[in-house]
């Protein structure tokens, strides 16, 4: 077990006879709540070791662990903010020494601007959002090929990266910063997935719409689901469980040919 310092948590390993051999490990960044939490659930489930990323919330991330263990598997929580570089090391450091071998990076941790147009909003505010949701997951990206890729001596793997159907729909009057910083990471997704698609490595992206997580009272507005879902087609928010099915299947050999997508997952919006 390898302790990292204040940042990184001691890995919760299950227990010897709960019989679930795993073989292979994803990271997921910002699996601490909303999306990123049912998908750590869900890949736990499915036979994955998770690392379980997270900035700020380490009970919920150590609540995301605990349920993991409890249900026979294999997690470690591990604090690290995606934009700084040092954090993403030791992130993948630490997945790759607690864990099973790695396969799969979903980079999903992201934030939302305050809810403004866009000059109304300061620079730091754009700065910020564009440096944790792109630079994040660029740098993540960068991470996640240099451990992955046969040419470096890697196993191949997969990347989902975490868009937003904003990134079609712009954000107007709400956040153009944070749309154009998915729309960055559509484009990222789409050259990435050229660029090791020789080297093992499948990358996509899911762009989900609407999701009840509590991102939107985060960004002051906790009456905003209610508000947009009568404009969607299906009527409703979905909930992150169904976020999470279609970011696993994308992970799984059942998408062994799917390189390069972009998968709405937003009831027709
Ligand atoms: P959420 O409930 O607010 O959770 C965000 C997660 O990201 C938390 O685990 C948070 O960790 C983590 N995080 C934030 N900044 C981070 C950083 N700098 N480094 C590491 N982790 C960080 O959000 P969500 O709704 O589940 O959203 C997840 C992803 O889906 C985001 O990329 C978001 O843009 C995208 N998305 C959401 C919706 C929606 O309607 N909810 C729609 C489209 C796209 P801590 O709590 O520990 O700080």
């Amino acid at each position: 077990m390898v302790n990292s310092g204040e940042k990184s948590h001691p890995a919760l390993f299950p227990p010897s006879n709960a019989g679930i051999k795993m073989k292979k490990s994803m990271i997921v960044t910002g699996g601490s709540r909303g999306i990123g939490a049912a998908v750590s659930r869900l890949a736990a489930a499915r036979g994955f070791a998770v690392c379980v990323n997270y900035q700020n919330a380490r009970e919920a991330a150590d609540s995301v662990v605990a349920d993991i263990v409890a249900a026979g598997g294999q997690a470690v929580a591990v604090q690290g903010d995606v934009s700084n570089e040092e954090d993403i090391k030791r992130l993948f450091d630490t997945a790759e020494t607690e864990l099973p071998p790695l396969a799969s990076v979903v980079n999903n941790a992201g934030i939302v601007s305050s809810l403004k147009r866009l000059d109304q909003k300061s620079a730091d505010d754009i700065r910020r959002t564009i440096n944790v949701n792109l630079t994040g997951v660029a740098l993540c990206c960068a991470e996640a090929v240099r451990r992955l890729s046969t040419k470096y001596g890697g196993p191949g793997g997969s990347i989902v990266n975490v868009s937003s159907a904003a990134a079609r729909i712009g954000g107007a009057n709400e956040w153009i910063d944070y749309a154009a910083s998915k729309g960055g990471i559509d484009t990222l997704t789409l050259g990435l997935a050229a660029e090791v698609g020789a080297e093992g490595i499948r990358v996509n992206a899911v762009r989900p719409g609407l999701t009840d997580t509590d991102i939107h009272a985060a960004a002051g507005a906790p009456d905003r689901m209610a508000t947009i879902a009568p404009n969607i087609p299906m009527k409703r928010a979905a909930s992150p469980e169904e976020i999470a099915n279609a970011i696993v299947w994308l992970t799984s050999d059942e998408a062994s040919y799917v390189n390069g997508s972009i998968l709405d997952v937003a009831g027709g919006r």
